[in-house]
């Protein structure tokens, strides 16, 4: 098994929660790992898809396109460019 790329093996993760247009009320928390889903470990699989993520992004960057650019020519939505570049590939 691998250590979970996204929480280094720690399980969780902080993330940052916005609550909308007053940003007094924003704030931080720890959740369970969202990558490893708490195990602190991944599959090798899911190395591979972080590394596949990395690269699509790298071939992007190299092609000077945004991220909106890279979504339209593919006829995918923004979200689904980010996700796939942070190595979420729907199955
Ligand atoms: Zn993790």
């Amino acid at each position: 098994m691998n250590q979970c790329p996204t929480c280094g093996g720690k399980k969780e993760s902080v993330v940052f929660v916005n609550t909308g247009l007053d940003s007094s009320g924003h704030y931080t928390e720890i959740q369970k790992c969202g990558r490893c889903l708490g195990a602190g470990y991944v599959s090798q699989e899911i190395i591979d898809d972080i590394e596949r993520g990395k690269q699509l992004r790298a071939d992007r960057v190299a092609k000077g396109l945004t991220l909106r650019e890279a979504a339209k020519s593919e006829g995918v939505t923004v979200a689904t460019i980010s996700q796939r570049e942070n190595g979420n590939f729907k199955k």
